[in-house]
């Protein structure tokens, strides 16, 4: 039984893992770093010790301070949140080593898909469609050229250790490849620590659409449908929704179904997301696992109404998912958009300062998990992300309805977010239609878009909202709950 956590990790989502700490009982601990002595996280632990300077090598990744501190006091698991440590096969094994449960796959889960070469290799057996590419390190650069016409330009040169959307340099034409290829290698080296950089075929237009798996110690393994996560910039997630516009039953099963294969190919335990691309013509290929609770898994727990971090410390102390793949069902439509401190109008450059004022949307149908108090500082020595903001509906539309009416009642000043980008995309009529792809940032948004943009948005918000009002008027037998209430406030302004 687990009766105490340790979060190695810190805002948000360390909040978010002591609050279902909280509700089943179970004692938290925080760790943190000299520039988060104020934070809330450390505040919301029933204990909290500092571990270090506000660099993250010399706090957060500091793997040996961090298990002696949850061996002094006691802790019986450690979560790791997402980022830092949580894709360390090392950091996973030593903390298994010293008896304590890691909250997470075993480390051999974690290191083969930690590398996408190897995660490839991985899944070979399993019928699992994939990007067309090479399969090993590209060494021999005249044989990779040969390979790369084979597959056809543009192509994509990829670092196997690759994460956030690092190391990563489109082809189009054959007399690029070396550059390129040189600007990868030094990219993943000082990224990564690891040059290793391979071949994949671009995907034009295509979609990124994940799915979320959950897997427990005694075979079962269930997946919980998808998550859309298309609207990115630099390869970076911004906006997600679950479910896809766009996926049919059929796809969802196959997609689904070759999801848990991916997780059965690696004796996957506890929570991980499949990801996938689909092209225009609707055909997806494996991108890669993430070993971890993903940022997007809130619009995941709306849909299923589950907990997936109490469902993962239920795995992790060894019970058995009291559900079935049968069981699981889609209820309604949820959305979140990542408030990054970045300045939209300036190519999405961390904007960091003090926060003026700070004052999250309340309500139903909203959810907000953050890390920040108003006074506080956005330290500059983290990911930039001051929080999420999911919102949910019957339908798509009105989850977009009410993003919308959430995004117009958060207030934060002292810095610029991705509030303003947030609400670009709700009201942009290819995210409205459902038909975009992850090329919607360059495809639609410039500054000068998203200011012409603000002077028009009033005419904007009003023709929206009539016509979902009118089209609630044609829906009568359905139950009116939160709609008229977003739609008023759109009608009000
Ligand atoms: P990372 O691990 O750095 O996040 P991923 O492999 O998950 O990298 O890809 C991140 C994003 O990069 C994808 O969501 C997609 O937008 C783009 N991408 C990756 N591979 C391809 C590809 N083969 N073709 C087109 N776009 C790709």
């Amino acid at each position: 039984m687990i009766n105490k956590i340790l979060v190695a990790n810190r805002g948000e989502i360390a909040i978010r893992v002591f609050k279902t700490a909280k509700k089943m009982g179970i004692k938290t601990v925080a760790v943190y770093s000299t520039a988060d002595r104020h934070s809330p996280h450390v505040q919301m632990a029933d204990e909290a010790v500092l571990i270090g300077e506000a660099p993250s090598s010399e706090s957060y990744l500091k793997y040996d301070t961090i298990i002696e501190v949850a061996k002094k006091l006691k802790v019986d698991a450690i979560h790791p949140g997402y980022g830092f440590l949580s894709e360390n096969a090392l950091f996973s094994q030593k903390v298994a080593d010293e008896g304590i449960i890691f909250i997470g796959p075993k480390p051999h889960a974690i290191k083969t898909m930690g590398d996408k070469l190897a995660a490839k290799e991985a899944v070979k057996n399993y019928n699992i469609p994939m990007v067309p590419g090479v399969e090993e390190p590209i060494t021999d650069v005249p044989k990779a050229i040969e390979i790369a016409k084979k597959i056809g330009f543009p192509i994509l040169i990829k670092a196997a250790a690759g994460g956030g959307g690092k190391g990563m340099r489109i082809v189009e034409k054959e007399s690029e490849f070396i550059n390129q290829m040189e600007r990868a290698i030094s990219e993943a080296v000082s990224a990564f620590g690891n040059g290793e950089v391979f071949i994949e075929k671009y995907i034009e237009s295509p979609r990124h659409i994940e799915i979320q798996i959950i897997a427990d110690a005694h075979g079962n393994v269930v997946h919980l449908f998808e998550r859309e996560c298309s609207i990115q910039r630099r390869h970076q997630k911004v906006v997600e929704e679950a479910p896809s516009s766009v996926l049919t039953e059929e796809i969802r099963n196959k997609m689904g179904e070759a999801a848990i294969n991916v997780a059965k190919s690696c004796d996957y335990l506890g929570a991980g997301t499949v990801e996938f691309l689909i092209d225009k013509k609707m055909n997806f290929y494996f991108l890669e696992m993430n070993t971890r609770l993903q940022v997007e898994h809130p619009v995941t727990e709306w849909i299923t109404g589950l907990d997936l971090v109490e469902q993962q410390i239920k795995i992790a102390q060894g019970e058995k998912l009291s559900f079935t793949q049968k069981d699981m069902k889609i209820k309604g439509h949820a959305i979140e958009l990542r408030v990054y401190a970045e300045d939209s109008l300036n190519d999405f450059m961390p904007s960091i300062g003090k926060l003026t004022t700070y004052q999250p949307p309340v309500g139903e149908n909203i959810r907000v998990d953050d890390g920040f108090k108003e006074g506080m500082e956005i330290p500059i020595y983290y990911d930039p992300m001051l929080s999420k903001l999911i919102t949910y509906g019957k339908t798509r539309k009105e989850a977009i309805v009410k993003m919308i009416e959430a995004i117009d009642n958060y207030h934060v000043e002292g810095i610029e977010t991705t509030l303003p980008f947030g609400k670009y995309v709700c009201q942009h009529k290819s995210f409205v239609s459902g038909k975009f792809d992850t090329h919607f940032v360059q495809d639609y948004y410039t500054p000068e878009v998203l200011e012409k943009y603000y002077k028009n948005e009033a005419s904007v918000a009003a023709k929206m909202a009539l016509q979902l009002y009118l089209e609630e008027k044609l829906e009568v037998k359905l139950p009116k709950v939160e709609t008229n209430a977003a739609v008023k406030t759109l009608f009000d302004r």
